[in-house]
């Protein structure tokens, strides 16, 4: 069985304990050379080996071929609701995105602050952000630089189940999807993920993009937004998070060896939400408020029918040793993170609880 707490957090969430049994040893002695992987120089032969390694892995766990460039990048979703618009666009120029709650509007904040002309294309404000606009209905403005989406959409709980087709690049905030099922390279041209959710840990976030991109990178850009400084320079133009990429790098060899990789790891997400979603559906106590055909697999949003009943529910957790089961804050209910590092063992453990949470106060 799993050890306790139970942690079902949104982020940062759940490592797997051979991954973090990996971090401890590494932490005393990295990789047989006496010192700590906080100690050694990212300009050192180990560190460069780091970076190259922990790319590789992506490009083989994503399938991705030479026309895609991977790079390892701080500052998290927020910095890349920044950088897209800066890289991709000019001031002035149409830029598109799809409002699908939360995460989405602060994409969109973010780029009207850099004085792009800004259209909401597509949303799904009209039912309260409970599902996700049909993606055959997206489309995108003929002269727009690019169309962002937030593939899956941590707070809501619901998550697109593929790219919308369109004529202009698609971007996509993966920061909770990437590396939990087979990503579609040639459907989206650039994406970024944030750490930690699926991947980890914090302090790195993962950038995909299309290298013919990086030729219409704007001039005069500082050389930090810069994605083509970071291309340039392999993802060590400045001090890189090498503990945050050492986590990062064991994680997706757990993946690629222990999972069987993302057609693997798309399994064994698809069974720990089934478990999850069929438990809540035929539970008259509990209800999802997410349009079935838009929930999301990785968070799984949920509250008791009987609303006065939230706050004895989060109480019993937090006594059975489950933690991170609170709504986002901003939506409340209850919401089951179940990354890459929960197992399915976790997650039919939380059913049991629920389980036993309804039959005492049913
Ligand atoms: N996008 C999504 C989909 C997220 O879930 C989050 C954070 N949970 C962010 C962006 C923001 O990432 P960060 O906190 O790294 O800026």
């Amino acid at each position: 069985t799993d050890r306790l707490p139970l942690n079902f957090s949104a982020g940062p969430a759940a490592l797997p304990p051979p991954v973090l049994a990996q971090a401890q040893e590494a932490l005393v002695n990295f990789r047989n050379t006496g010192v700590s992987v906080m100690e050694v120089s990212h300009r050192s032969p180990e560190i460069e080996d780091l970076l190259a390694e922990t790319v590789e892995r992506s490009q083989r766990l994503l399938g991705l071929g030479d026309e895609h460039e991977v790079l390892l990048l701080q500052g998290g979703g927020s910095l890349q609701f920044v950088m897209v618009p800066l890289n991709l666009s000019g001031v002035g120029d149409r830029v598109d995105y799809v409002d699908t709650g939360y995460w989405s509007s602060k994409a969109i904040a973010e780029a009207r602050t850099l004085a792009r002309d800004v259209a909401v294309v597509a949303d799904s404000a009209g039912d309260g952000y409970r599902s996700v606009p049909p993606v055959e209905k997206i489309t995108a403005r003929p002269d727009s630089r690019y169309l962002h989406l937030v593939t899956n959409n941590t707070v809501e709980g619901t998550q697109f189940r593929r790219a919308p087709r369109v004529s202009v690049p698609v971007v996509a905030d993966m920061s909770s999807d990437l590396m939990s099922e087979p990503f579609a390279a040639s459907e989206y041209d650039l994406v970024y993920a944030h750490a930690q959710k699926n991947i980890g840990i914090a302090g790195l976030t993962l950038v995909v993009l299309r290298r013919s991109l990086l030729a219409g990178v704007p001039d005069g850009l500082p050389a930090i937004l810069n994605y083509r400084t970071h291309a340039t320079h392999r993802s060590n133009y400045h001090t890189p998070p090498t503990f945050a990429i050492y986590v990062t790098c064991q994680m997706l060899r757990w993946l690629a060896q222990e999972n069987g990789g993302l057609a693997g790891t798309a399994e064994r997400t698809r069974r720990k939400a089934e478990l999850l979603y069929d438990f809540l559906d035929t539970t008259p106590f509990y209800r999802c408020p997410v349009e079935p055909d838009s929930r999301s697999r990785m968070n799984v949003v949920f509250t008791p029918t009987c609303p006065e009943l939230l706050g004895p529910l989060l109480d019993a957790a937090t006594r059975a040793d489950i933690i991170g089961l609170a709504g986002h804050r901003s939506v409340g209910g209850c919401r089951a993170s179940i990354f890459n590092g929960v197992s399915t063992q976790a997650v039919r453990q939380l059913v049991d609880f629920l389980h036993d949470f309804a039959h005492e106060h049913g």
